[in-house]
């Protein structure tokens, strides 16, 4: 197969010859926009120094327009048969190596190799796109961007503001270890099959460290989590049902975090949420 950019006509006719049937469980949704594509892969300011992990890239039109830019790609693709097709495509390329893996199997090891010189791009698969955020969060000191797609619902959740509805433990997570933003949105009609839900772009830079110093993190993250779970009670009917402690108890931690009892989780703000888990720490 040539590499010649995939129109929605040649989509068609390769699937056909395949006998392939795009998977709507592996969230296969293939972008048929030339333009859209070099817009994107413009967002990820690629040179020829950047080793790229792409995360599903599919028949390889993204992968296509890396490749002239970067240095080196892995692309890891769950689906055999469309990692067979794209292999074929890219066996000329020697600065390409496609990998048939579950991204989410792909050990650590793989990405300290590259210590820090190293760019994420994916037009995700929608089903495990939280599970893929999570995963590239945990591993944030070992790449410098990240490019990703995400339903915008979804992407609403991460750069929400505190007192947004929402603003929950996506957010805190993006906001106290990232600087993210939505850098492209865009309309159903450049992917094909045409997905339910309207997609955006996000630009995402790991931070040196949090935004807001957490002095205990190991507490911070015993206790915030949850505090996120029971979004409609007060932060004192929260503290109540997740501490198991006295309320007298709890109007002290409140008192002493400086948090109205009658707010929401999702009206904390960063400060607040570090400090009230610093008293709880202290208390408890
Ligand atoms: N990058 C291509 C494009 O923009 O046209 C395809 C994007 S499509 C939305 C998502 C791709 O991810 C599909 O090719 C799908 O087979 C692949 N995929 C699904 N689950 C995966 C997983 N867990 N790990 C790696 N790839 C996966």
């Amino acid at each position: 197969m040539t590499p010649e950019f995939l129109t929605l006509n040649k989509l068609k006719e390769l699937l056909k010859n395949e006998g392939i049937k795009p998977n709507k469980i592996l969230g296969q949704h293939f972008l048929i926009d030339k333009n859209v594509r070099d817009k994107i892969i413009g967002f990820a300011e690629l040179t020829s120094t950047d080793t790229v992990i792409e995360i599903g890239p599919g028949f390889g039109e993204l992968t296509e327009s890396i490749t002239e830019k970067a240095g080196r790609v892995y692309g890891f693709e769950k689906d055999r048969h469309i990692a067979g097709i794209l292999k074929k495509r890219f066996a000329e390329k020697e600065n390409v190596r496609i990998i048939i893996q579950d991204f989410l199997d792909v050990e650590a090891s793989f990405f300290k190799d590259f210590e820090g010189n190293l760019k994420i791009i994916g037009n995700l698969p929608y089903y495990v796109a939280s599970p893929i955020l999570f995963k590239l969060l945990k591993l944030r000191n070992y790449w410098e961007s990240a490019l990703v797609s995400l339903p915008e619902e979804v992407s609403k959740r991460i750069i929400a503001a505190p007192g947004e509805k929402d603003f929950g433990l996506m957010a805190v997570l993006f906001s106290l270890y990232t600087d993210t933003k939505v850098c492209y949105k865009i309309g159903k009609k450049v992917f094909y099959p045409v997905p339910d839900v309207k997609s955006v772009f996000l630009c995402i830079k790991p931070l040196k460290k949090p935004s807001v110093p957490i002095p205990d993190e190991e507490t911070f993250w015993k206790i915030i989590p949850s505090i996120f779970l029971y979004r409609r009670k007060t932060i004192q009917n929260v503290l109540a049902h997740v501490l198991k402690i006295k309320k007298q108890d709890i109007k002290i931690i409140l008192e002493k975090s400086g948090i109205k009892p009658s707010l929401r989780s999702h009206q904390l703000n960063l400060e607040q949420l570090i400090k009230l888990s610093d008293v709880i720490l202290t208390k408890i």
